[in-house]
């Protein structure tokens, strides 16, 4: 038996489709993925979390717990304790509605320092509290134990500073767009725009490798979201070869494949999946009769509920805690009524949930005979139809709705989130705050498989106990990563 390589490159392709990952492979564009894929294991269904959208799989995939307990419900969500809106980014028109300093200030900042409770560790964390040797290229979840101040290097960084000026705690070394690098490097990032950010994330890896700065390395690749966004998910194998040649890069600084896979365990991880988008469910017009908070916040005492889309899911609150009882049936009746909505989830009692589309309704909670794929275990009444499940030997099992239940629990025991849940029919997305959607493009967000369902491919790191029968998470990897150096 070969030894673990002694460090491990975690590299998150955001977006990445499993059939879209085998064709790159198959047409010879994503050489060393297919490396990857051949020295180690490949998992072509690793479920993403509820909403499966970025800002909720980075914080799970770098803590390794759903938000129930990382509390990051969504890309964008009401803050009930600061009666406000919080935008993650959805897209540049919706960032200007809630202006683009509080937005910066909550993605950059507020995301890791103060959503993301101090309690929940993230890897850089673990890892630094045991001195291994961390790093990271520009992902929304950076925390760690090492203070980095705002880069001052360029004339962009100067522009940027003057908006977010506070320094942050990172890993060891941290390359975070052109606002924090622990180190003068030749890489630019010009300021993370979409389609060049592969290119910072490459150029201070190979960095990193040809220096020996690190012995666990969070290298992310963004620019596949963006392609697939506007292009649609059969676009992705242009993305992916990008990708691929900044996987290649980090080899080449080690100096080829065999060397660099001597010395590095490696696992590639789809954040979530993409699915074609055809048209809008417009969540502003189904609930235009309704006083619904603006982004500005102004009218707040008169408000209801606040809306808040994350692109193919979306949630709503219900912003007058008296009426929640009678309010909530309303909402989820006025958002079922909605053209493209699949599923509405609420939670009827403290431990119980909720999950009705046009197949029925379906209640569930924690605990009970009833096993998923994962092994978790649950009681559930009504009809199994909703979420096209079916139980075989005592175990719960969806293709559609991979993970379900646990997934749509911990998006409704977040305490962070909606009182009610929205999932979008395939082909359907919300527009969110600025009006803009993907329609003719990729997106993602919904329980359906077709945007949950990512690719995983690993080599030189062992699987946790449990996955051989499949069941496979984003919650997996965390764990993968914390035992790499545990042993
Ligand atoms: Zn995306």
């Amino acid at each position: 038996m070969t030894p673990s390589p002694p460090k491990l490159v975690l590299t998150v392709i955001d977006g990445l489709k499993p059939s879209m990952l085998e064709r790159a492979i198959d047409t010879g564009r994503a050489p060393a993925l297919k490396t990857i894929v051949e020295r180690g294991t490949y998992v072509d269904r690793c479920c993403a979390a509820f909403p499966s959208v970025t800002p909720v799989c980075a914080a799970t995939i770098a803590t390794g717990v759903r938000q129930d307990e990382h509390r990051i419900p969504a890309m964008n969500w009401y803050h009930r304790e600061e009666g406000r809106y919080v935008e993650y980014g959805s897209s540049f028109s919706a960032a200007r509605k809630f202006g683009v300093v509080q937005q910066l200030t909550d993605t950059v900042y507020n995301m890791n320092l103060e959503h993301l409770p101090a309690d929940v560790l993230t890897v850089f964390e673990t890892l630094d509290d045991q001195d291994t040797r961390t790093a990271g290229t520009t992902y929304l979840i950076y925390r760690g134990r090492h203070r980095h101040e705002v880069s001052k290097s360029t004339a962009l960084t100067r522009l940027a500073s003057t908006l977010v000026r506070r320094p942050v705690m990172g890993p060891r070394e941290l390359f975070y767009a052109d606002l924090f690098a622990s180190r003068e490097t030749p890489c630019r990032a010009q300021l993370g725009l979409p389609g060049i950010r592969d290119q910072h994330s490459g150029c201070v890896g190979a960095y990193l490798v040809e220096n020996d700065l690190f012995d666990f390395l969070l290298f992310s690749l963004p620019d596949n979201d963006t392609h697939s966004h506007g292009n649609g998910p059969h676009a992705q194998v242009d993305s992916i070869a990008t990708a691929d040649r900044q996987i290649e890069r980090l080899m080449h600084a080690a100096g080829g494949v065999d060397a660099f896979l001597a010395e590095h365990a490696v696992i590639v991880v789809a954040d979530h999946s993409h699915a074609a988008i055809e048209r809008r469910s417009d969540l502003f017009e189904a609930f235009s009769d309704w006083h619904v908070l603006a982004p500005s916040g102004s009218g707040r005492d008169e408000a209801e509920i606040a809306l808040c889309p994350s692109q193919r899911a979306a949630m709503v609150y219900a912003l007058l805690p008296e009426g929640r009882e009678t309010l909530v049936p309303r909402i989820v009746e006025t958002a079922l009524a909605l053209e493209g909505v699949d599923l509405a989830m609420w939670r009827p009692a403290p431990r119980e949930g909720a999950i009705v589309g046009v197949r029925g309704e379906l209640r569930f909670s924690p605990g009970g005979d009833l096993r998923d794929e994962r092994g978790r275990r649950w009681s559930v009444q009504g009809a199994l139809e909703v979420l096209h499940a079916r139980v075989e030997d005592g175990v719960l099992r969806s293709e559609d709705y991979p993970d379900a239940l646990a997934r749509a629990w911990a998006a409704l025991a977040c305490p962070t989130s909606g009182d009610v849940l929205l999932s979008a029919l395939p082909g359907y997305e919300f527009p969110d705050w600025g009006g803009a959607d993907h329609v003719g493009g990729g997106s993602h967000g919904s329980l359906h498989h077709s945007d949950s369902l990512g690719a995983l491919a690993f080599c030189g790191v062992e699987p946790p106990p449990g996955r051989e029968a499949g069941g496979w998470s984003i919650t997996d990897v965390a764990p993968m990563i914390r035992a790499h150096f545990a042993g």
